[in-house]
């Protein structure tokens, strides 16, 4: 069998592109990829997303989208794709569970945590070191925690954390916050934040004993390094683009899917939406409305195959 479109991800991008090629008789299937709902599914309320005039939990929006789009017809399975083959149409995505053809494609597979590259972090990330203080905050329940990383993400993780955690350390590597000033001012007036500038996470402990106990932190300015007890930390520093499996198949810069023409990436037939190709405002509605982009990019491209 021969897809008319597989989209690539369930998050704001996926979803939304999965709401109108549904509404256009496209009878998408929607990979839903390695994390479900993608990092709207990551996160606790939402105060900016048009239409809630009181917020909405991240998870139940991307919820509710994905809701809306089964409605109208789309299929979600809840399978990662492994492999594309974009050299030949109709197009091949491989999961470990399937193959699958399609004729068109829409790539709104996201973007991932990035790591500091720590041979400690890999061992204790689950086991202390996280990625997300909305699945894993709970568990420091009045205990010290730190935070690596000063732009929005770090100082969201940092004010959610404090729900929890008696103290929150956010370290930074330089002595400026990238992040928005609202968030700044909220962090600067919460009296569990403190930052520590120009310190980098040298090391995570304790590896050997399968928990943290503490982390070696240096200081850029001075090259002086020094132990410091913590029990937990959380790595917000950013993302990277899951379009691994199309390396060297589209054009990429930085690992981002360049696009020209509204949502067309360089193969023709394949689209592309959300944080997969958006280095500049990587919100949920930007996401959103470039999933409606691609959904109808990829519907009259369709369409013009049909009469070709
Ligand atoms: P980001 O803006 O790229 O910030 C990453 C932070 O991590 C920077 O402060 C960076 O330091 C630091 N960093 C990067 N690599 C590092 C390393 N190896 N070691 C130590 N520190 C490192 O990423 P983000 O905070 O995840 O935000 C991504 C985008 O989403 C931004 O556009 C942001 O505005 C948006 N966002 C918005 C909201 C919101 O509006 N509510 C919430 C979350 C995210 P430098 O500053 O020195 O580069």
């Amino acid at each position: 069998m021969v897809h008319k479109l597989i989209i690539l991800g369930s998050g704001c991008a996926g979803s939304t592109a999965a709401i109108y090629a549904a509404r256009a008789n496209l009878e998408p299937l929607v990979l839903e990829g390695h994390e479900p709902g993608g990092q709207l599914s990551l996160t606790t309320a939402v105060e900016n997303y048009p239409g809630f005039p009181e917020g909405v939990q991240g998870p139940e929006l991307v919820e509710m989208m994905k809701k809306q789009a089964e409605r109208f017809g789309a299929t979600y399975k809840l399978e990662v794709a492994k492999e594309a083959d974009l050299s030949q149409r109709p197009f091949t995505i491989k999961t470990r569970e399937n193959t699958y053809q399609t004729e068109a494609l829409i790539i709104a597979s996201g973007a991932s945590a990035r790591l500091l590259g720590l041979e400690s972090e890999r061992k204790l990330i689950g086991h202390g070191v996280s990625t997300c203080a909305t699945c894993d905050g709970f568990f420091f329940r009045d205990k010290e925690v730190m935070v690596v990383g000063g732009g929005d993400t770090a100082l969201e993780e940092a004010i959610f954390l404090t729900k929890f955690a008696k103290k929150v350390t956010v370290v930074h590597r330089r002595d400026q916050l990238r992040a928005s000033k609202i968030l700044c001012d909220r962090a600067h007036k919460n009296p569990k934040i403190d930052f520590l500038w120009d310190t980098v996470v040298s090391d995570i402990l304790d590896a050997a004993k399968g928990e943290v106990t503490g982390v070696k932190l240096k200081n850029v300015k001075t090259g002086k390094e020094e132990p410091r007890s913590i029990e937990g930390v959380f790595i917000a520093i950013g993302h990277e683009p899951n379009t691994k499996i199309f390396e060297g198949q589209l054009e990429m810069e930085k690992g981002y899917v360049v696009l020209k023409n509204g949502s067309k990436t360089s193969v023709e037939g394949v689209f592309a939406a959300g944080d997969v190709h958006d280095t500049v405002y990587r919100q949920a509605v930007t996401a959103a409305g470039a999933g409606c982009r691609a959904a109808i990019d990829a519907e009259r491209w369709l369409e013009a195959q049909d009469h070709k």
